[in-house]
């Protein structure tokens, strides 16, 4: 999972990003080892139908929508004539339907129509990213509805995958994306995606601006993935705990 790519992201957005030198680094090394990256639609519909899949098969994707992606990272995909999912927040992208609250330098919509003829799926990941598990059923549908008829509208083909905002779900975030015709989404987590996690919430793991390239070649041949990101479940857990004592907070005020 890659957020931004660039050389200078923005405050908000550097840990997650990761510069175009390291980005294709990376692609190099998948090619170099054989790796065949697939598209979000293919892994579920081979999942769902049994189909087969490629050797090696690997998920490289981008969430947002960040300027970079089509700067920097589509010249290297198309180098190695490799596929990619981008997940749009279609409320942060530049131009139609933009709203307040993008991190950085978005995507527009021509871009977004350049990386997908080039071979790249486009996904949702909601409206305006909020937690979905903070917001109540008329928002969760809206931000999982608005996203994927916007994109549906832009791109002439509605989205089939969609990617969790900040990476996390309850059961009712996931029936509503379901119900919003999504046939498969993306988790992260400290592990990489497999069958049994379910289509709804397969896990992916997070490539950032430290991540040097042992540790990238760990992580895609599955060694040691848990042990890389024993800390993130430790952060995720504790701001579970934060956002309940809140919530209680709250209730005790009213
Ligand atoms: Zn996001």
């Amino acid at each position: 999972m890659y957020h931004a790519v660039g050389h200078r992201p923005a405050t908000a957005t550097h840990r997650l990003s990761v510069s175009p030198e390291a980005f294709a680094e990376q692609m190099e090394l998948l090619g170099d080892r054989g790796f065949t990256p697939v598209t979000t639609a293919r892994l579920g519909r081979a999942w769902r139908r049994g189909e087969p899949l490629p050797p090696r098969p690997v998920l490289i994707t981008f969430d947002d929508g960040y300027e970079g992606v089509h700067r920097h990272a589509l010249p290297v995909l198309v180098e190695h004539g490799f596929v990619a999912t981008l997940f749009v927040s279609t409320g942060w992208l530049r131009g139609a339907h933009e709203e307040d609250g993008a991190l950085d330098t978005m995507l527009d919509w021509d871009q977004v129509r350049a990386l997908a003829a080039a071979g790249t799926e486009v996904g949702g990941h909601t409206h305006t990213h909020p937690q979905l598990d903070q917001v109540d059923d008329r928002r969760l549908r809206f931000e999982t509805l608005r996203c994927r008829e916007i994109i549906a509208g832009e791109l002439g083909e509605a989205p089939v995958s969609f990617a969790y905002p900040y990476g996390y779900s309850t059961r009712r975030v996931r029936q509503m994306v379901r119900a919003a015709g999504f046939a498969q989404s993306l988790a992260v987590g400290n592990s990489l995606a497999r069958r049994h996690q379910g289509p709804y919430a397969l896990e992916r793991v997070t490539v950032r601006r430290t991540t040097g390239i042992e540790e990238f070649e760990r992580l895609v041949e599955g060694r040691a993935v848990a042990r890389t990101f024993a800390g993130d479940r430790a952060l995720t857990k504790g701001y579970a705990v934060v956002r309940k004592t809140r919530r209680a907070a709250r209730l005790l005020r009213m």
